[in-house]
């Protein structure tokens, strides 16, 4: 008989995406977990009603907690997230936040500062020290890294420490990244977030947003607001993000091949005045030399890479992120931000280079 895995070594993230989450293994019970569909349950247990609990969700919760290393509660998507998160701010609270952060999130702030809820400073999360001077009197402290779609890295863990001296809360995006590549709870962060919409499901099939936290405090906190407002998640839509979670690492590792392979592929292109990655992870931006002209060219003469908004499926995608009038300005006007997807990186760079090559001056 194998041994009981929680009393041998921990298991790796790899082993935790295919494992977790999964039926007791009793004879004839499902290897997976099926959807329940349910908007109520016989009275007299834990859950009672649709809007408080599904078994669907908890196998996914189960199995993204585990790999972020906290308790998770899945929300209907990953703005429905973003806003039970900012909803822990009190009334004109700041809320520091990179400036480059995925725009549904500035534009959240801008909502909520606008009608006098909070206070938002939008700060450049590469400039630590100045983040940390920003942090001194921050209700929360919002971290993206890399950022969308500038790509730029936050110092997590001196930016936490500041934090917590102030106070403030600590939360970190992590769609870019997933818990593969980082995970934020490990430096002390409060809170993670996820659009589970992007790599967690990871087939662009699916709406969805998680947060993980190791307070069991803030997470109750977060589950009665969840069961106030009902920014719950669909039981299908928990199932497919749990399917899509079972490949995470395969996917993932794929991807990032992929895209270290383009970079250095593309660093010589004549089209490009810059290209942009963080070094990890499936997502580079690259900055066309005409600008705007060229990079609307561009997203129209790919036959492989889809013209898409969005990230993190197994597909490959891009899009100029100037084409939102949301994005910020600081943004170069010709930046095409590239969501490498897990194809043979061969067919991937002859399509992305024949288009390319009729984007040059
Ligand atoms: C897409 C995205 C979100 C928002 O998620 P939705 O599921 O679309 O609501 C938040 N943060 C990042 C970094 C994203 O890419």
């Amino acid at each position: 008989m194998a041994a009981d895995p929680t009393s041998s070594s921990p298991l790796r993230p790899g082993t935790i995406a295919v494992t977790a989450g999964r039926p007791e293994k009793t004879p004839d019970a499902p290897l997976n977990v099926p959807i329940t569909m349910a908007s109520t349950y016989v009275a007299g247990g834990d859950v009672e009603y649709g809007r408080y609990g599904n078994p669907t969700w908890t196998a996914l919760e189960d199995a993204l907690g585990a790999l972020e290393g906290g308790r998770c509660l899945t929300f209907s998507s990953g703005l429905a997230a973003a806003s039970t998160v900012l909803d822990l701010v009190g009334a004109d609270g700041k809320v520091v936040a990179p400036r480059h952060a995925y725009t549904g999130t500035i534009m959240q702030l801008a909502d909520l500062e606008s009608r006098g809820r909070l206070r938002a400073e939008l700060v450049d999360i590469t400039d630590t020290e100045a983040v940390v001077a920003a942090c001194a009197d921050a209700a929360l402290v919002w971290l993206e890294s890399p950022t969308n779609p500038a790509l730029e890295i936050a110092d997590i863990a001196t930016i936490t420490a500041a934090a917590h001296e102030a106070g403030a809360y600590v939360v970190v995006d992590n769609t870019f990244a997933t818990p593969l590549l980082q995970r934020p709870l490990e430096d002390g962060v409060d809170l993670v977030l996820h659009s589970a919409t992007k790599y967690l499901a990871g087939h662009s099939d699916v709406q969805m947003g998680a947060i993980v936290t190791r307070d069991d405090d803030l997470h109750a906190v977060l589950k009665g607001r969840r069961d106030l407002v009902g920014a719950i998640p669909g039981p299908f839509e928990a199932w497919l993000t749990l399917r899509g979670l079972r490949t995470l690492h395969l996917r993932v590792e794929r991807a990032q091949a992929n895209a270290q392979e383009l970079v250095r592929r593309l660093a010589e292109h004549p089209a490009l005045s810059e290209v942009r990655y963080p070094g990890f992870g499936a997502i580079v931006s690259i900055v066309l030399s005409q600008g705007e002209v060229a990079g609307d060219l561009l997203s129209r003469k790919t036959r492989l890479w889809v013209h898409a908004t969005s990230l993190g499926g197994v597909e490959s995608t891009l899009e100029r992120r100037r084409r939102w009038k949301a994005e910020a300005a600081t943004i170069p006007a010709g930046l095409v931000r590239l969501s490498v997807g897990v194809e043979d990186v061969e067919d991937l760079w002859e399509d992305l280079r024949a288009a390319l090559d009729g984007c040059v001056g």
